[in-house]
């Protein structure tokens, strides 16, 4: 894929070199302009016009748009579509909490090859993965959108991201970057469908990102049924290589536990999973499952919901109980898709 020059992910010495910059110095202000959330030069006023004016005619930026798909619901929460620059489109989407947290979900590639049967995004298959500037882009787009300054990003939008493993890192360390948006490491969440050479590759990164996995059941023939992933990965050699996560990374992970009415709520299910629980240090997010119209599953009641949090409880299992945000406007977890994207494969 030939990528269009983007300015988000240089260095200020790339940056130098890429836009054959006369002063070395433009490199660290156009970086600083950059986190300050200027996207086109003219903005740039402490660069001389007549460098301006070239440097427009180089270089288009960003080089996704956001399209006409705009909603926000009433907790405030947005999802933007965006055009990639060959016409593939992804979303990403803004979470606002009670607390007036603004969270920043996005996506590490068009579509998803692992196949969740209760994702939207798993219904699509894979078209391609995104690169780390399209990655960053997403936070330049919701930033402009967001009301407030972002504080949080999480990898949970579309895609696998350790299916597309360098560029999501890449994107991490820029956003990480003072010197750009200076999002702390702490503040950001990476979530996995379980693909343990990912989870073992990150290990070694020793970043103290958080790391969360999508679980769903800890029932090995029932996740299968559910993620393929687990057929590849099962819940054995996932444990395992979460406690040796845990060994080079010492930090609470998340399990993130998609409750489907009458499927996986049952006695049964709670105690499978204070089973895979054990040694871990963990906590199990519970979400109810976002309906989305081609999928033949249910929505638990808030009985239901409330019924198997007093099932983990009985168990001691730490977990919490999240209220969905975005549900309305198809932002939720597991509804983000785009029909603009035709070729897939997974
Ligand atoms: S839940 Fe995540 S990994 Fe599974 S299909 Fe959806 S986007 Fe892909």
């Amino acid at each position: 894929m030939n990528l269009p020059l983007s300015l988000y992910g240089l260095t200020s010495e790339r940056l130098v070199e890429s836009l054959s910059l006369p002063e070395k110095r433009y490199g660290g202000q156009i970086l600083a302009w950059l986190g300050k959330g200027a996207t086109t030069f003219d903005e740039m006023t402490d660069l001389p016009l007549d460098e301006r004016k070239r440097l427009s005619d180089l270089v288009g930026s960003p080089i996704s748009s956001e399209t006409t798909v705009r909603e926000e619901d009433e907790s405030g929460t947005i999802k933007l579509g965006i055009t990639l620059h060959d016409g593939k489109m992804i979303e990403a989407v803004l979470l606002v909490d009670r607390k007036g947290r603004h969270t920043a979900c996005l996506s590490v590639q068009v579509g998803c090859a692992m196949g969740c049967t209760f994702c939207k995004t798993g219904t699509m298959g894979l078209v391609r993965n995104l690169a780390s500037e399209e990655i960053i882009e997403q936070y330049v787009h919701l930033s402009k959108a967001a009301s407030r300054p972002i504080t949080h990003i999480v990898f949970m939008g579309m895609g696998e991201p350790f299916h597309n493993f360098d560029p999501t890192i890449r994107a991490i360390h820029y956003l990480n970057q003072k010197e750009t948006f200076n999002i702390g490491l702490r503040r950001m969440t990476i979530s996995t469908s379980g693909v343990v050479p990912g989870i073992n590759k990150l290990a070694e990164l020793k970043l103290p990102i958080k790391l969360a996995v999508s679980l769903v059941s800890a029932d090995d023939s029932l996740r299968t049924r559910l993620m393929p992933v687990n057929r590849r990965w099962p819940l054995d050699e996932l444990k395992e290589a979460l406690l040796a996560y845990q060994e080079s990374v010492p930090k609470r992970l998340t399990l993130e536990y998609c409750m489907l009415g009458g499927v996986n709520t049952t006695g049964e299910s709670a105690r499978q999973l204070e089973l895979f629980t054990r040694g871990l240090d963990v906590i199990v997010n519970l979400i109810a499952w976002n309906p989305v119209d081609e999928l033949e599953f249910s929505t638990p009641s808030e009985e239901e919901q409330k019924a198997f949090s007093a099932l983990l409880n009985r168990y001691r299992v730490k977990h919490t109980l999240r209220i969905s945000r975005g549900r309305t406007i198809g932002g939720a977890c597991g509804q983000l898709a785009t029909s603009h994207n035709p070729e897939t494969k997974r």
